[in-house]
């Protein structure tokens, strides 16, 4: 798709780092599937994986973690 952002790039699928902070809690997610600008690198994800993101680091947060990194793998 045409990116958004500078209207130029075209969007290719790849792979990002994606870091939320939650509640005094650092979760970093590795190898999120992502479309990513080949013009400004801006990065889109789908609302699928957002979602399965929130879930993680609430569980994780929930869970009593502080800071932590992981792996993105689809469910
Ligand atoms: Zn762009």
């Amino acid at each position: 798709m045409k990116c958004a952002v500078c209207k130029h790039g075209e969007t290719k699928p790849g792979t990002t780092s994606v870091t939320l902070e939650r509640r005094g809690a650092t979760l970093v997610f590795r190898e999120v599937p992502a479309l990513i600008c080949d013009n400004c690198g801006e990065i889109y994800h789908d609302e699928a994986v957002v979602t399965q993101l929130m879930q993680r680091a609430e569980e994780a947060v929930r869970a009593g973690v502080e800071i932590d990194v992981r792996r993105y793998a689809v469910a």
